[in-house]
């Protein structure tokens, strides 16, 4: 484990498990000071916590929904009193899906994939670049979807979030650039969590790589995205899909 970073912490949103679980750990190896965020597995939360002190790390759980317009407020104050310093990495992991085909979608399907896929992400992104700007350092990265980048039927919700995710990235990203920010964006393709257990294994067959992702693969090329060594990659979207929109 590296000397821990004093000048900033991080957050992740949804860092019980899947993905966020992995980012969370994976961020925690370098250094920071982590914010692991859930909404209701406070068991799994805690894990998260114990795995990455048991490896040298620091990282706290904290409790937020993160479509309720106070929590980005709420949870940067908690963490950055826990650590006494400002949140200079985010990571705008949670997300849903409420699969349908447009004819048939309902409005409260359409609502809980926008709000939690894409409204959040812009608010929790809005609150972090004060300190960032402050600072004049940050790193914000986005987990999109190859969902965003290609069509895939029944997800008409979730395209639409996914793909306003990485619109919002680069507009964001072109906005801040000249501060130390970065704000980047993954776009996992089909990765093994509980996101996608019940997948038709058939569908593999669409992969070129012709195997499901692991949520360590997608969390390595977000730790990349928050690194010192990204400081010249901003605006970009990155693909963790096995080649599928390639
Ligand atoms: P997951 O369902 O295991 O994890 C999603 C996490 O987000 C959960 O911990 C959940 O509790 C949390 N979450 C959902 N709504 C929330 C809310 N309102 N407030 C706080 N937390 C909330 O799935 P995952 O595959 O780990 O997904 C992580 C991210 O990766 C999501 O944004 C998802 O869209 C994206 N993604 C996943 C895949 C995949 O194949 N698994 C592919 C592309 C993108």
């Amino acid at each position: 484990m590296p000397e821990p970073r004093t000048n900033g912490c991080a957050l992740v949103t949804g860092a019980s498990r899947g993905i966020g679980a992995a980012i969370a750990r994976a961020i925690a190896q370098d250094g920071w000071a982590v914010g692991v965020n859930f909404r209701s597995d406070a068991t799994a939360a805690d894990a998260v916590v114990q795995s990455i002190e048991a490896d040298g790390g620091r990282a706290v759980a904290l409790q937020g929904d993160v479509t309720d317009p106070t929590s980005p407020d709420r949870l940067f104050e908690l963490l950055e009193s826990t650590y006494g310093c400002p949140v200079l990495v985010l990571i705008n992991n949670a997300g849903v899906s409420a699969d349908d085909l447009t004819p048939s979608m309902s409005d409260e399907a359409w609502s809980v994939v926008i709000d939690t896929d894409l409204t959040a992400a812009f608010r929790f992104t809005r609150r972090a670049l004060k300190p960032m700007m402050r600072a004049r350092s940050g790193r914000i990265v986005n987990v999109s979807s190859v969902v965003g980048l290609r069509a895939n039927p029944g997800q008409a919700n979730y395209a639409a979030a996914k793909a306003g995710l990485i619109a919002f990235t680069r507009t964001a990203a072109v906005e801040v650039a000249r501060r130390g920010i970065t704000i980047n964006a993954v776009a996992p393709g089909w990765i093994d969590t509980d996101m996608t257990a019940d997948v038709s294994q058939d569908l593999l067959a669409q992969v070129p790589a012709r195997r499901a992702g692991t949520p360590d693969e997608v969390a390595a090329c977000v730790r990349f995205l928050a690194s010192d060594q990204a400081g010249y990659v901003t605006g970009a979207v990155l693909s963790v899909d096995g080649g599928l929109a390639a």
